[in-house]
């Protein structure tokens, strides 16, 4: 049995810790969309007019967009709030892992020959 969307979006927004707020969106297909979105962050705006938005994470995909959601946050709150505490920092460790196997995949994926 798949969870529900809401009860998804709880344990993430639990996990992210008191400054991520979590929003699952459905995109296209009927697919899941991870958005975390830092309380303190915010990214200025552009001279086309747009305002300044909430720092935020974008990632569709079931669970991997929510790892890949979640390892970005993780990042985020190691560089901007390095005091800040969030249950989701017990998976620091994995995350840098994650992310050197894709800088590896990426640095073979040059070759299209597979
Ligand atoms: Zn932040």
């Amino acid at each position: 049995m798949v969870a529900s969307r809401s009860a998804r979006e709880r344990k993430a927004s639990a996990e992210a810790g008191p400054l991520g707020s979590v929003k699952i969106e459905l995109g296209a297909d009927d697919q899941f969309v991870y958005k975390i979105t830092c309380a303190e962050c915010s990214v200025p705006g552009n001279k086309a007019g747009r305002p300044d938005r909430a720092w935020s994470v974008y990632r569709p995909g079931q669970d991997n967009g929510y790892m890949a959601a979640m390892d970005r946050w993780i990042f985020h709150l190691r560089e901007k709030h390095p005091d800040a505490e969030a249950p989701c920092l017990a998976y620091l460790e994995a995350a840098e892992q994650r992310l050197q196997e894709q800088r590896e995949q990426r640095a073979k994926g040059s070759d299209p020959a597979v």
